[in-house]
């Protein structure tokens, strides 16, 4: 079991308001800033005091109300926007690099992004024709009907406007000490949740911050997308195994709260992952030939289907997808045809 450090966080949760600023560790604070319209809520920011300014970790979505409580985060901190000299960002999700641009204007940080996220940057946010285009062939591949595959296929248009496309000025490596000079944080490349995901871990201070890695509550989307790697979950699983050593006290996640325990948490979300292969294969067993999107609709989510917004069913569908790929490569299952593609349990004895 985890064990919530983040008290006053898991109070303010459970309570549906804002968690307040808080010191983490002597000179480590943690900064809530709002994300609109969304069940996540707010992202955490972290912030490290520095000899000459203050070094972030993720930044908030490019909107008016995150841009201000990020700087009245700062502020109660002791210190301003203006003092910021870096903006480590775990991923490209705009929940984390959404206010990365903003904050360079205005401070002159350099921005930190892993390669395999800032390689995306400029067909996600800018020569979007593409990406509609694949998108909608792997929605196709998934067995979206057509009255609905519209409005799937267009669904993250409208989140595009609130990243500043920024490129980085810096690339992580795997394993790097990063430059914040007085602390003593490393590179952690985590794929998985996205290509170039990377947590940050100060040895020191026994810190891990896992961006969206590993959450206390919920497990990150884990999809097959059209800039995804080929094997997105298998790549998750062992990208756990990678933090699993790490001598870590507390976890310091972008959503929910701080948390104790990271072998448990990642030991809840392996099994987590190990059912849902299960289901799926029963269901296939039970139903031969079913679609990703019949698969997707029938599984067990944390809302009824028809409640879930539609940015949030691409991303069922495509975290679906996401199991089935991993169970083709064990070879426990097998596709016919493409558009769309339909699933049958491989039949007879399986090595494993
Ligand atoms: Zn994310
Ligand atoms: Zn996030």
């Amino acid at each position: 079991m985890i064990e919530v450090t983040g008290v006053l966080q898991k109070q303010a949760w459970d309570l549906q308001v804002m968690p307040p600023v808080e010191l983490v560790r002597p000179g480590l604070w943690s900064i809530p800033v709002p994300i609109p319209n969304n069940p996540l809520r707010y992202v955490l920011v972290y912030a490290f005091e520095l000899d000459n300014g203050v070094a972030i970790v993720d930044a908030g979505w490019n909107t008016d109300d995150a841009w201000n409580a990020l700087n009245a985060g700062l502020v109660e901190a002791g210190g301003s926007i203006s003092d910021v000299r870096s903006v480590l960002v775990t991923h490209i999700h705009p929940d984390h690099y959404g206010l990365a641009g903003r904050v360079r204007d205005e401070s002159g940080a350099w921005i930190g992004l892993h390669p395999d996220d800032a390689t995306m940057l400029r067909a996600r946010y800018v020569d979007v024709d593409d990406l509609l285009s694949k998108m909608h062939d792997l929605l196709e591949f998934a067995g979206v009907p057509e009255a609905t595959l519209p409005d799937l296929n267009m669904a993250s248009m409208m989140i595009r406007d609130q990243v500043a496309m920024a490129e980085p000025d810096i690339l992580f490596e795997d394993g790097k000490e990063v430059d914040v000079p007085g602390w003593d944080l490393r590179t952690v490349w985590t794929p998985g949740h996205s290509p170039g995901h990377v947590c940050f871990h100060s040895e020191r201070h026994r810190l891990l911050l896992s961006g969206d890695h590993v959450l206390p509550r919920i497990t990150p989307n884990i999809g097959v997308h059209t800039q995804q790697i080929p094997n997105p979950l298998g790549d998750f699983l062992e990208s756990l195994l990678k933090v699993q050593n790490l001598p870590v006290d507390e976890v310091l996640p972008a959503h929910e709260y701080r948390f104790a325990n990271l072998r448990d948490r990642l030991d809840e979300i392996i099994l987590h992952h190990a059912e849902r292969l299960a289901d799926i294969e029963r269901m296939l067993l039970e139903n031969p030939g079913m679609t990703a999107w019949q698969m997707a609709v029938n599984l067990t989510w944390s809302r009824p289907w028809d409640q879930i917004q539609e940015f949030m069913q691409r991303a069922a569908v495509s975290e679906t997808l996401a199991h089935i790929v991993l169970l083709e490569i064990h070879q426990r299952v097998r596709s016919v045809g493409d558009r769309p593609a339909h699933f049958f349990v491989v039949e007879g004895p399986v090595e494993s």
